[in-house]
């Protein structure tokens, strides 16, 4: 009887051990699925940070030409240090590592005579950290002064500035007055993980210029016409004037943030990291300024048709500087805005037509 059940039994319990076999056979295939994916994405993730890691930070240089670092005028502030923090979750964290970095950095600084400036450019545009230590403090309050000028013209655009900091000059900003410096990558979450990232967008002055007391001569010379060409500056730039210049490209990239509706500032998180980076290709593939002086050019040319040639003679105008070209042989369509502002900074009614035309739709995209 009972090899007779067991018989009985066999077909079906073949049967029941092939739906074990199909369901382990689709469980390794889902398994093999599941580490495919998670292999692939662990690749994908550990590449795009290893592509960030590998150009951390994006800057506009104002540079000089012929004019050699002496290395003679050095700064006690460190701009570029960065960290590895687990502790940031919010906005106000990421701001807090700023401050607290800045404040170590003023405890370093010997001899600070502009500790009241650097407070109150702080406070009144809601610049996170200034750090201006040796900086000759007339000329501090000079900063001080093109910022009220300008933070009073273009309402709205406080907050978007972690620093306004001296450097040290190296062989890289050999030549290098001042930049602005963005999607600067100062802390992250611990290696594996990453995120959150705390960025820092500053306009850095490099000590090297700014602490030589010859830099007036030197500016002077750099905006002087040589016969019928523009000059590297435009006329009448000054100390002051060049880091006007630097708050030119801050103003093209607020009005992008602005544009985009871009909430983050200073805190970008893994999910918002797209979303952020758009931004930021835009600005630095140089589209977003490009369509600023597009416009300033069809604006200018419907009301004078061709008092200029073509786009490039208009922005020309301007400075030798606004035409600049980068390593690859590209218009740097950011220098004409920072150039056109600088221009409108120092010589307001008597800057060229382009730096005017180019600056009122600066001003219309800020709105
Ligand atoms: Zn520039």
């Amino acid at each position: 009887m009972e090899e007779k059940n067991k018989e009985e039994k066999l077909p079906e319990e073949k049967e029941k051990r092939n739906v074990y076999f199909e369901l382990i056979d689709k469980l390794v295939l889902v398994a093999l699925l599941l580490f495919v994916v998670s292999v692939g994405s662990f690749v994908y993730y550990r590449l795009e940070y290893k592509l960030y890691f590998a150009n951390t930070s994006y800057q506009y240089d104002t540079t000089i030409i012929d004019t050699p670092v002496t290395g003679e005028f050095r700064t006690s502030v460190e701009y570029d240090k960065k960290y590895v923090n687990d502790n940031v979750q919010t906005e106000s964290d990421a701001l807090n590592l700023i401050i607290n970095e800045s404040e170590e950095q003023k405890k370093k600084c010997p001899n600070n005579n502009n500790l009241e400036v650097e407070k109150r450019i702080q406070s009144k545009f809601k610049v996170a950290a200034v750090n201006l230590c040796e900086l000759d403090p007339t000329y501090a309050k000079e900063i001080e002064k093109v910022m009220d000028h300008i933070y009073k013209e273009y309402p709205g655009i406080e907050g978007y500035m972690s620093n306004l900091t001296l450097m040290n000059s190296n062989n890289s900003n050999n030549g290098t007055l001042a930049s602005f410096n963005y999607f600067f990558l100062f802390s992250t979450a611990s290696r594996s993980r990453g995120y959150p990232w705390v960025i820092k967008n500053q306009i850095i002055l490099n000590s090297a210029y700014l602490l030589d007391p010859n830099l007036p001569i030197t500016i002077k010379n750099s905006s002087r016409r040589v016969g019928n060409d523009t000059s590297w500056f435009p006329a009448n730039a000054n100390r002051a004037s060049i880091v006007a210049h630097e708050f030119g490209h801050y103003l093209s990239f607020v009005s992008l943030n602005k544009n985009l509706n871009i909430q983050e500032r200073f805190l970008i998180k893994k999910m918002n990291y797209s979303n952020y980076n758009k931004m930021v290709t835009a600005y630095k593939n140089g589209t977003w300024a490009k369509g600023i002086t597009d416009e300033a050019y069809e604006n200018y040319n419907s009301k004078h048709p061709g008092r200029y040639e073509n786009e490039y003679e208009f922005r020309a105008s301007i400075s030798q500087y606004a035409v600049a070209i980068d390593g690859r042989g590209n218009f740097i369509y950011d220098e004409t805005i920072a150039e056109a502002f600088h221009d409108c900074y120092v010589n307001g009614d008597k800057a060229a037509d382009a730096s005017r035309e180019i600056v009122k739709v600066l001003k219309e995209r800020l709105k």
